[in-house]
């Protein structure tokens, strides 16, 4: 190994060159320079099952994509003012994958750029600011995005500082909010209710804005019904319905493409990222023509690197590779089989609370008390450092940190999750 290159040094050089606000995992990171469909391998030949990364859906070293942008890079990348095949296949493609009406598609290349431009094209559209977010989410840094982040596990301040036009409702968490199991049914009327009283008192919502299935909070599913019910009494108070797929879009939910289908509703404009480029920057906003027109009164829409035959051509390639591969479906049956397994788990070790989430969009909640809920946030921590010393990459999440954040590549082998599970319940039983 080179001097300055092992793992260690190379750290200390990271944190001299690298901003320290943008955090590393793990408090010995590996060093980590390859990777194979759900595995990753560091410099020492050590092999670690990747459990954590929600955005190589495709899984790692892909040759199909890989091929494919090398392909395009030597024949050609520029931006999309010019005139090329894979810039309209893509924009067809995506509107293809979503209902009637959302037909209308702009190319950019992140998530908090994709909500950004969504939040804009709603105030465009309604001639208003104010915008509806749920508690415990996260959307973006840029300035839109951030202020529709309310999750004080990415900023502590959250709550307090939000921009007077954001308005925040209540978590609608099943597991740990104020309503709780068939109670939670209640949080669909209350948001409406809230929504009709900001019409009332003169500040009506230009948009309101949620994933359709809730990542942040640890991948748990929204109440029955509570979208309907916020999306009618949005559009009645004359607000666009913004659903942020960039998390749990693109098949990873097994049962559904798009995490709105599951709550039986169409949203006015969708945003997707992360798994649209299986890590390549690349995100998009779809919506209907009517609404993209609007805007036109803020000027024109460029983006130089959004839509370039480069992110064109890996947006086409990992649908194709999402199809040809049966991904969708490889999460749905290896995701049940996960969840049935971590279900077990769950009746063995009582540190688990609930197990969130389906398809390979899991969450292990861990709780020092099943009646208090008490998060377990030092313990999950602690277990994720374990695992990452048994091979197993995995990270906590939600706002409390005591969920184990469960999103691998949409490849998982059933292999690979029986080996998740059994490597949990070792650290489960014999400690951490
Ligand atoms: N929306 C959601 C739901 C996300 O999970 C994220 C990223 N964690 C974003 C938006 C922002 O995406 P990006 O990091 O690509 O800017």
């Amino acid at each position: 190994t080179e001097p300055g290159t092992t793992a260690a040094s190379l750290l200390e050089r990271r944190e001299r060159s690298f901003a320290a606000v943008q955090e590393h995992y793990f408090d010995s990171p590996p060093r980590i320079e390859r990777g194979w469909r759900e595995h990753l391998v560091d410099t020492e030949g050590r092999c670690y099952l990747d459990m954590l990364n929600n955005v190589t859906i495709l899984g790692h070293g892909h040759p199909g994509l890989s091929e494919a942008v090398h392909q395009q890079w030597q024949r050609l990348n520029t931006n999309s003012r010019f005139h090329y095949e894979s810039v309209v296949s893509l924009s067809e493609r995506l509107a293809a994958l979503l209902p009637d009406g959302l037909d209308t598609v702009f190319l950019v290349n992140s998530g908090s750029e994709a909500v950004d431009l969504a939040l804009r094209l709603a105030w465009a559209a309604a001639g208003r600011q104010d915008v509806v977010a749920v508690g415990e989410a996260y959307h973006g840094w840029t300035y839109a995005s951030d202020a529709v982040s309310t999750s004080v596990a990415d900023n502590p301040g959250a709550l307090a500082s939000r921009p007077d036009w954001v308005h925040v409702l209540p978590a609608p968490n099943a597991y740990r909010g104020s309503h709780r199991g068939p109670d939670a049914e209640r949080y669909g009327p209350l948001a409406a209710d809230s929504i009709r009283e900001l019409a009332r008192s003169g500040r009506p919502p230009a948009a309101f804005i949620c994933e359709p299935y809730y990542g942040n909070a640890g991948g748990m599913a929204l109440p029955d019904g509570y979208l309907r019910q916020v999306y009618e009494a949005t559009r009645a108070a004359g607000g666009l319905c913004v659903a942020d797929e960039v998390q749990v879009g693109y098949g990873r939910l097994g049962s559904h493409f798009w995490g709105f289908e599951q709550q039986g509703v169409v949203p006015d404009i969708v945003t997707v990222a992360k798994a649209m480029g299986n890590g390549h920057p690349l995100g998009a906003v779809i919506t209907s023509k009517e609404i993209a027109d609007t805007y036109r009164s803020q000027g024109y829409f460029f983006s130089s690197a959004g839509g370039s035959p480069v992110s064109s051509v890996v947006g086409l390639t990992v649908l194709d590779a999402l199809r040809d591969e049966g991904l969708q479906e490889n999460a749905r049956i290896v995701g049940g089989h996960l969840r049935d397994r971590l279900l077990e788990l769950a009746d063995r070790h009582p540190l688990i609370g609930a197990v969130h989430g389906t398809g390979l969009y899991l969450g292990v909640e861990f709780v020092r008390d099943r009646a208090t809920l008490e998060p377990a946030a030092e313990e999950t921590a602690a277990i994720c450092e374990r695992l990452r010393e048994l091979g197993v990459v995995v990270q906590p999440t939600s706002d409390r940190l005591c969920v184990l954040k469960i999103k691998p590549p949409l490849c998982l082998t059933r292999e690979s999750a029986d080996r998740f599970a059994a490597v949990l319940d070792d650290t489960l039983t014999h400690g951490w």
